[in-house]
């Protein structure tokens, strides 16, 4: 089902290159097509994003923008097991969030005070795809850290929302729901329409139609990124459960034909214990045909040689995420690079991170984990930078900084602060 490559074969340095160089989707097969949408909606604003929906959807939401609406009646109908993996989910990403307040600093050096403010931004929206399926989780992922982060407008922006969502949008704090998806709900969440006054920053995954449209508006809007394909990357030694490994890998394979879904391995017999778990597993779930175009396309199981090596090729490849079923797992994440999630020891499905540990599962994707981090509190605040100085502190750094302007030919700079000293001076040292 997923072919075994051995380091140092050329298969092997083919699979490695071809997964590094694996990016976000190809954008470009709907550029044209989004931006004429993103257009639309800019210059038409809510006439323009009713005719989408009723062309890509089907119908015509009444209202677009749903100002109240009763979050906690959606939940109490939905079912106790569903009700209550929501609400715990809820719980423990809020606390795990609490933990990433960022508080600010101020200091004073030799008479000048610096510092950093944070705030929240005010206003921002959340994606939730709405098209194939249904994700409260995403809804509870990507709002609870703007909640937290004391965001005052959370708008969701889904098609058609149910139950779920709505339940998920009550637990997570949202306060008001744009009814569309695509283009061009992402393009009114950036420019506002009539209905709807514009955000400050753009969240969430979605497919195709949404990647370019939240890539096309970046800079009049702030985006967390662009998601692509789910990505797993599992890391294991030869004393790792093969029927686990599998079903980790078909976790991840099962949400999108393109997901990418790679063992790397220290024992080429646990690569073909797994390889053998494959077939069996994907044959007992209900969506074995995108799971298993995914396995068979972009599938793969690399053989090495060490944990060093097996950490060398981790980070390269920069998973979505990672999960290790090694005996020293703590050891070896120490030694892989990047962002993502890490989902460490054989008892951590990537189902946990997915749903109800607490991390956030809005994770870069297409090896965006290289430089990239999981959603968090830390996307929704501004920062603004504090500088106060005293008058003893302007004439000892006066000098320096009027050479340094005129250095780089600019005048202004050294008289404004020339001004201020001689205008001190002037005063007798009064000012
Ligand atoms: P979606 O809400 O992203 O897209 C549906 C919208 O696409 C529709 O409302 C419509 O407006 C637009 N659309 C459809 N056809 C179009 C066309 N021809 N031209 C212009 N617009 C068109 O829902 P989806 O399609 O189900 O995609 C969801 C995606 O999100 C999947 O790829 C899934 O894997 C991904 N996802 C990712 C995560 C994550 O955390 N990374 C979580 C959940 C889902």
């Amino acid at each position: 089902m997923i072919p075994i490559h051995v380091d140092g074969s050329e298969a092997f340095a083919a699979s490695l290159g071809r997964l590094v160089a694996r990016g976000a989707d190809d954008l470009g097969a709907v550029e044209q097509d989004v931006r004429v949408i993103v257009s639309a909606v800019r210059a038409e604003g809510d006439d323009a994003v009713f005719r989408y929906v009723e062309r890509f959807e089907r119908r015509r939401p009444d209202p677009l923008v749903i100002r109240s609406f009763d979050g906690a009646a959606a939940l109490a109908r939905l079912e106790p097991d569903l009700r209550a993996a929501l609400e715990l989910a809820a719980d423990r990403i809020r606390r795990y969030h609490e933990h990433q307040h960022e508080a600010g600093f101020r200091y004073e050096e030799d008479g000048v005070v610096l510092g950093m403010r944070v705030r929240p931004l005010a206003r921002v929206g959340v994606y939730a795809p709405g098209g194939k399926a249904r994700y409260p989780s995403s809804v509870l992922m990507s709002a609870i850290p703007a909640r937290v982060a004391g965001v005052r407008d959370i708008v969701l922006a889904t098609p058609a929302p149910d139950d779920r969502l709505l339940a998920a949008a009550h637990l997570a704090g949202v306060t008001s729901i744009l009814d569309a998806g695509g283009a061009q709900a992402i393009a009114a969440l950036a420019y506002g329409t009539t209905s709807l006054p514009r955000v400050d920053k753009i969240v969430g995954p979605g497919n195709i139609y949404v990647a370019c449209a939240k890539k096309l508006v970046y800079g009049d809007v702030d985006i967390d990124g662009i998601a692509g394909p789910s990505e797993i990357v599992a890391l294991a030694d030869d004393a790792a459960d093969p029927s686990v490994v599998a079903a980790d890998l078909l976790s991840q394979a099962e949400h999108d034909e393109d997901a990418w879904c790679v063992l790397v391995t220290t024992s080429r017999a646990l690569a073909e214990a797994v390889v053998a778990e494959l077939g069996p597993q994907l044959a007992a779930l209900s969506r074995d045909s995108i799971a298993g175009a995914s396995m068979r396309t972009r599938g793969c199981a690399l053989v090495v040689s060490s944990l060093a090596r097996l950490a060398e090729v981790a980070s390269l490849v920069a998973g979505e995420h990672v999960s290790y079923h090694v005996a020293d797992p703590e050891a070896l994440f120490d030694r892989v690079e990047g962002g993502g999630a890490a989902l460490l020891g054989g008892m951590t499905p990537v189902a946990a991170g997915d749903y109800l540990a607490g991390p956030s599962h809005v994770l870069p994707t297409g090896g965006a984990a290289r430089f990239g981090s999981p959603l968090g509190v830390y996307d929704f605040v501004v920062r603004a930078s504090i500088i106060r100085y005293s008058t003893p502190a302007l004439l000892r750094h006066g000098p320096h900084i009027a050479n340094f302007a005129r250095a780089e030919g600019l005048d202004a700079h050294a008289r404004a602060v020339e001004l201020r000293m001689s205008r001190h001076t002037r005063l007798g040292g009064r000012g």
